[in-house]
């Protein structure tokens, strides 16, 4: 490829002179107005400090499509996992017992964290990078009626596969069992929303999809579930119902708040909805996506799934097995380019990731593609050399 076929950088992307653009989920590039909502100290306590975080919540149960007080935003101090966590421990009775849908690291992450909660559990794990059938789930449950809570990754973002949320979600509402989502690196750029997919709880954070800075997770919450939650959670600063209760009756955070990140969270909600809510942001990435796969195709990298599967969040890629790729190599050629990408995460074949979320569009990737195909020549990899 020659250099006049990539076209020119947008403004709106570019970060601040040598800053990397993080292709990765999260922390990811944020805007200069988000970093810029930074700049100045708010006190925890202070009215103009509950404003923003009154407007936040709203804000994301607007986004979910509540439009009544059937459900709850309750933000949470700390990264997503924290989130998680406490969702977990308030949804789930200390006698009622979960299946969890695995197809990555983070399905095995909320494995872990009901051992630690010391919940029952069952799993349906399908690996690397097969999603979870609807037809499946429904044989699990029938042949395990004491299961009450189905957890689903909605983006499993260990590998960018975006499993079928609507059709689990019809299969687990037809058992009446109640569904967890873990839209962390979905709620903002997929549309999930009360109306159409019967959930009670679903869990996501900041610095994801609607592109803030790290600090706080949030969870929308079916109201009645947080209501019975009363003394249920394992942890004192982890107790989502607290937290509710407080900042309810204070409008406060119940311990110090990450101040700047919700304020800087605040304004990122703010682009987003100038950019055309979520519809707006998938169509980004979407396009983001699509020309990072059929560039790094024609470069010769292969995708770890089938085209059906892909999410526009982020997509791995199979390391090339020519003899002088290196992936550390790689990502320090890509890195000197201004690029950061992320180490795979798959139990069996060397891969890598890359990010389509954030502040970048679809020149960016131009960009990258290029840094990438440079990247290559730096290194004596020619694809076209290797055997199938
Ligand atoms: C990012 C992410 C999380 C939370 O990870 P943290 O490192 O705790 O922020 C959980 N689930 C998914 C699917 C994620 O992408």
């Amino acid at each position: 490829m020659t250099k006049a076929e990539f076209p020119t950088p947008l403004p709106l992307a570019t970060p601040a002179l040598g800053e990397p653009y993080l292709l990765t989920p999260g922390p990811l590039t944020t805007s200069k107005a988000t970093k810029e909502a930074m700049l100045r100290d708010w006190g925890s306590w202070d009215g103009a400090f509950n404003r923003v975080t009154a407007e936040v919540r709203q804000h994301l149960l607007h986004m979910a499509g509540v439009q009544d007080d059937s459900f709850a935003c309750v933000p949470l101090q700390g990264s997503g996992s924290y989130s998680v966590e406490a969702a977990l421990a308030t949804a789930i009775p200390r006698d009622g017992k979960a299946l969890v849908l695995m197809n990555g690291a983070y399905g095995q992450r909320a494995t872990k964290t009901l051992e630690y909660l010391g919940r029952a559990f069952i799993t349906l794990d399908k690996g690397d990078y097969l999603p979870p059938q609807p037809d499946e789930v429904d044989a699990l449950l029938k042949a395990n009626p004491d299961v009450t809570h189905v957890f689903l990754v909605h983006c499993e973002t260990s590998s960018g596969i975006l499993n079928p949320l609507r059709a689990i979600a019809d299969v687990v509402k037809a058992h009446g069992k109640r569904l967890i989502i873990d839209a962390m690196s979905t709620f903002g750029a997929v549309p999930v929303t009360v109306d159409d997919i019967a959930f009670d709880v679903l869990v996501s954070s900041a610095n994801k999809c609607i592109e803030g800075i790290p600090g706080f997770g949030f969870v929308i919450i079916r109201r009645s579930v947080l209501e019975a939650a009363k003394g249920r959670a394992n942890s004192l600063s982890l107790d989502l119902y607290e937290q509710w209760v407080y900042m309810e009756r204070t409008g406060q955070w119940r311990f110090t708040p990450p101040t700047h990140s919700v304020v800087a969270f605040h304004k990122a909600l703010e682009q987003h909805a100038n950019e055309g809510g979520v519809q707006g942001r998938l169509a980004r990435y979407t396009r983001n996506r699509d020309v990072l796969v059929s560039g790094m195709r024609e470069l010769g990298f292969r995708t770890l799934l089938e085209d059906c599967w892909l999410s526009p969040i982020i997509t791995t890629f199979f390391c090339p097995e020519h003899p002088d790729f290196q992936f550390m190599r790689f990502y320090d050629e890509l890195k000197t380019r201004q690029f950061i990408i992320y180490p795979g995460k798959l139990t069996q074949a060397e891969s890598f990731r890359i990010g389509c979320i954030g502040q970048i569009d679809e020149y960016v990737v131009h960009q990258l593609l290029r840094a990438i195909a440079d990247s290559l020549i730096a290194m004596g990899v020619d694809m076209r050399k290797t055997p199938d």
